[in-house]
């Protein structure tokens, strides 16, 4: 498996109505029912976001199965300290890697990364329990885990990581659970992205689709 997959598994449900509800109750004396139940309102978030009065967006949290992702990727990853969750399959009890996933400028060189598996498995094989003999893996092997994101966490994780400065299998990872959540909270997740309007790189801005394409064994 190369490509990566991204599955979004679990969300809060009515993710907009749950922030605006958990905003409104800070700044009205209506009964939690009355609020509870008003229809979320467009540009109410963008607000809210703009006032930089983001407790409410912790009140929503989105769950991800991320597979087929490399090590070098998932250890960026799980460096999102804040509101998130992660539980990642440990190499101390799976069995044997066998996929990689790598930029193709490494492709000349690749056979190294197949070779350090073959030891991997050469070592078992000597009886080398697989929490050492993990030591021989490359960062390319790739990984599986559970990720958990509040919708304050999330929109600070895709303004780091859909920007262009971060690594390119993080941005298409980012790319990837940006789209999935916006299928399901386009008033929220119009909000997120890499903060161009400050950048002072133009070169940054809206970095295509097709640039990822081809780019990964
Ligand atoms: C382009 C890029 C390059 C990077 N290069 C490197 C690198 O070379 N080496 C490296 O080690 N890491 C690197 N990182 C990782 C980076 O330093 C962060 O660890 C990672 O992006 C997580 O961001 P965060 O700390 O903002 O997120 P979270 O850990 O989720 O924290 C969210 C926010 O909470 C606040 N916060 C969290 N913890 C603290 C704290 N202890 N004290 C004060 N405030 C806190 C901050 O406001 C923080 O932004 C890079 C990241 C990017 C995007």
């Amino acid at each position: 498996m190369n490509q990566p997959k991204i599955t979004l598994i679990h969300h809060t449900s009515n993710p907009e109505q749950t922030i605006q509800f958990a905003a409104r109750v800070c700044a009205s004396s209506k009964p939690i029912n009355d609020l509870l139940n008003e229809p979320a309102e467009g540009g109410f978030l963008k607000k809210l976001h703009s006032l930089g009065h983001l407790s409410p967006f912790e009140h929503v949290s989105f769950t991800f199965a991320v597979e087929g992702i490399s090590r070098a990727c998932s250890h960026q990853l799980v460096r999102h300290r804040v509101g998130t969750a992660f539980s990642q399959r440990s190499q101390r009890y799976t069995f044997s890697p066998k996929d990689v996933r790598f930029p193709q400028t490494i492709t000349p060189w690749r056979h190294h990364l197949h070779k350090s598996v073959d030891l991997y498995k050469e070592a078992i094989e000597a009886g080398v329990s697989r929490e050492d003999a993990r030591y021989l893996l490359p960062q390319a092997i790739t990984t599986t885990l559970i990720a958990t994101f509040n919708a304050r966490a999330l929109l600070h994780f895709f303004a780091l990581r859909a920007c262009r400065q971060a690594q390119r299998e993080i941005q298409e990872l980012a790319r990837q659970m940006f789209e999935s959540v916006y299928a399901i909270a386009p008033n929220l997740f119009a909000l997120a992205g890499p903060p161009c309007k400050t950048c002072e790189n133009d070169a940054c801005r809206g970095v295509p689709r097709s640039e990822f394409e081809g780019s990964w064994s």
